[in-house]
């Protein structure tokens, strides 16, 4: 591994100033499940690294189904998994954590990481748009809010400067008799990356769908929303045969590659068979 400096901030306000004015050569460092791989094979080459262990403010978590969340980006996957309020009021988030790695990955894997890292295949970035959550983002012209559905650019690339830090997410507040779910796909039970992944968030009125959010990963260079399907299904009755047809309209949001994992074939099947089911937990648990 090539040489770097290290700096340990202990707020937000020292990393702020460690990342001004050094360009690409400089790399945040959050459980460094990603990174650390990275820089040990060259495929990214750092002069600098902050390390965010030091800063409190990250591991932010405050909230309720009520007012929203607000979940620091420092906040691990083991956190989403565990606690016992994200269970409650945010299912789909919880259950991508749970899948990330292995447990020692977990306790190390932060949320903002796995977006900043911005790999496909990322699980906790679909739930986090379907939720319509903002990443909160701070440089040294001050903070800037950007929507999750927004965030993304390109294969690890990320709206976010070389001298910004993701922050913190808002997670507005899901309102009543909503569910949401997240499933994925891999040919391994654990310590693999999903084929594909399909986050879904409802909300009922009256037994009618008032909003519904669809984000699928690994089957685009960034995490996609399926908005065909979603707009045949705000304003109907969720019967089996919405979610059928629903499900059938995700695919055509599916840009699958083929790889060795899976042919763009089997993703679009995936697709059609885990936005069916995802869509389908959300209502039991909007309706439980
Ligand atoms: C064995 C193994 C299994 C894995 N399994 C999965 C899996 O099942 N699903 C999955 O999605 N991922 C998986 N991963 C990938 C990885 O664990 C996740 O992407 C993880 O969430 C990354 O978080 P981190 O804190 O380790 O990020 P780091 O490695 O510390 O950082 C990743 C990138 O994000 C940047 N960054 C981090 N935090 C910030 C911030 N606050 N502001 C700006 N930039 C930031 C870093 O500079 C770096 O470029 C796995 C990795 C391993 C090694």
């Amino acid at each position: 591994m090539r040489r770097f400096e290290l700096v340990i901030p202990a707020n937000v306000d020292e990393c702020v100033r460690a990342l001004k004015g050094r360009g690409p050569e400089v790399k945040v460092l959050a459980g460094g499940t990603d990174l650390i791989a990275q820089l040990k094979v060259g495929m990214v080459k750092v002069a600098t690294v902050v390390d965010l262990s030091g800063v409190p403010e990250l591991r932010v978590l405050e909230g309720d189904a009520q007012r929203g969340f607000r979940i620091g980006a420092a906040a691990t996957a083991r956190t989403l998994e565990r606690d016992a309020r994200l269970r409650a009021a945010l299912p789909s988030l919880s259950e991508s954590g749970a899948l990330v790695g292995s447990i020692q990955i977990r306790n190390l894997a932060t949320l903002g990481g796995n977006v900043c890292n911005a790999a496909p295949s990322a699980d906790m970035a679909p739930p986090l748009i379907a939720l319509d959550a903002e990443a909160v983002i701070v440089g040294p012209n001050g903070r800037r809010k950007v929507a999750m559905a927004s965030f993304f650019e390109g294969v690890r690339k990320t709206v976010l400067a070389p001298e910004e830090l993701l922050l913190e997410f808002a997670v507005p507040p899901t309102g009543p008799r909503s569910g949401g779910a997240y499933l994925r796909h891999t040919p391994r039970r654990e310590l693999d990356i999903a084929v594909v992944g399909v986050a879904a968030q409802i909300a009922l009125t009256d037994g009618v769908c008032r909003k519904v959010r669809i984000a699928l990963a690994a089957v685009a260079p960034t995490p996609v929303r399926a908005t065909a399907a979603e707009q045949a299904l705000e304003g109907q009755p969720l019967t089996p045969q919405a979610i059928t047809r629903a499900a059938d309209l995700a695919v055509e949001a599916a840009r699958p590659i083929s790889d060795q994992r899976g042919s763009a074939e089997f993703r679009r099947h995936l697709v059609r068979v885990l936005t069916r089911r995802s869509l389908t937990i959300a209502l039991e648990r909007a309706t439980a």
